[in-house]
């Protein structure tokens, strides 16, 4: 930096007020702590004023971080299977992995839950490279013991493209698991892409050519690019749950769905519907030409044993 830069200072301001807050000044330095942190995550340059409820909300955060942590050690992960079916064929032709969290008190913790905090915390590093080597570890079984081939879809956070270097980890665990590249999917969301374009770009390119596939997820719910949509190498569309969910009682749903994947289609895409739990549903998606779904309609997300299962009871059996 040189002689006459100009530098732009910002301040976060976390306060707290005598007596209301307490008498002591140590206290009152935690407390206005508290306040900054939540500041600090409203944005540059803000204040924020102490509240009790900040310090139950920041206790809650860092309970639930150090129970994660314990649960990443005590291998308490797991991955669940969601069938994607063909609507033409009625075949299920892959599944998306969903993390889940078997908590030995609480039973079964959504990804809901953890999701947003682990990525705070940058323990979703961790946890996304898991969810990824246990799926093609799993995968790879399921070639060896003779099921069909089938896609596994991968959902990879925001936070893993900027983070970490999610080309070499997946060149990586494709390598030593053995799972075939071209039956692995990775689903990111608009906003992942959007941030930081150049780079994600050359990676999306580096692992196509390996064979690895790409889909949008919950698409329609944030940016719907279209120059982004020309401009990345993606291979699928998933339509948010959020826009089948009132099918076929809402005429703008049904207008947004039908022109998704008209739009999809135009622009080469396979598109799939999330969240279909009616045949009403389904019937609309087959009359507009969707090429798969997922959802309760079919399958809960289940563990692998039961997915197994499904796929038997599908036709495609174990040979
Ligand atoms: P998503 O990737 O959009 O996954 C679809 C979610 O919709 C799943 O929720 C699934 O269980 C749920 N779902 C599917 N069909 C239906 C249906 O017919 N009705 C209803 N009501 N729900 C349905 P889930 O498993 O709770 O996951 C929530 C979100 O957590 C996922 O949304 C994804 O964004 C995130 N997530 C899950 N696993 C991972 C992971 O391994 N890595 C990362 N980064 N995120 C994950
Ligand atoms: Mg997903
Ligand atoms: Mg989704």
């Amino acid at each position: 930096m040189g002689q006459g830069d100009e530098i732009h200072i910002t301040a976060s301001i976390g306060i707290s007020l005598f007596p209301q807050h307490g008498g002591d000044p140590d206290i009152l330095i935690s407390y206005a702590d508290v306040a900054l942190s939540q500041a600090k995550a409203e944005g540059r340059g803000c204040f924020a004023y102490y509240s009790e409820e900040l310090t139950l909300a920041a206790r809650k955060r860092i309970e639930l971080e150090t129970r994660l942590r314990k649960a990443i050690e005590q291998h308490e992960l797991r991955v669940f299977y969601q069938p994607q079916i063909d609507i033409d064929s009625g075949r299920i032709i892959g599944a998306e992995a969903l993390l889940r969290w078997l908590d030995p008190v609480e039973g079964v913790i959504s990804p809901v839950q953890f999701i947003s905090l682990a990525e705070e915390t940058g323990l979703i590093l961790e946890i996304g490279e898991w969810v990824l080597r246990e799926t093609c570890r799993q995968g790879k079984q399921w070639l060896d013991a003779g099921l069909s081939p089938l896609t596994l879809a991968v959902n990879v956070s925001a936070h893993q493209f900027r983070r970490s270097d999610i080309g070499a980890l997946v060149t990586k665990v494709l390598s030593e698991t053995g799972f075939p590249a071209e039956q692995l999917e990775l689903e990111m969301t608009e906003s992942g892409l959007m941030e930081s374009q150049d780079k994600v770009m050359g990676l999306l390119n580096k692992l196509r050519a390996l064979g690895v596939r790409f889909a949008i997820d919950d698409f329609g719910t944030g940016y719907s690019s279209l120059a982004y949509l020309k401009h990345f190498p993606l291979d699928s569309l998933k339509i948010d749950k959020s826009f089948i969910d009132d099918i076929p009682h809402m005429q703008d749903d049904m207008e947004i769905a039908a022109t998704i994947i008209a739009m999809g289609h135009m622009l080469g895409f396979k598109v799939l519907a999330e969240g279909v739990e009616t045949v009403e549903q389904l019937a609309f998606l087959q009359s507009k030409g969707c090429d798969a779904y997922q959802g309760y309609l079919q399958s809960k997300p289940v563990p692998p044993d039961e997915f197994v299962k499904l796929l038997s009871w599908h036709g495609l059996k174990l040979s």
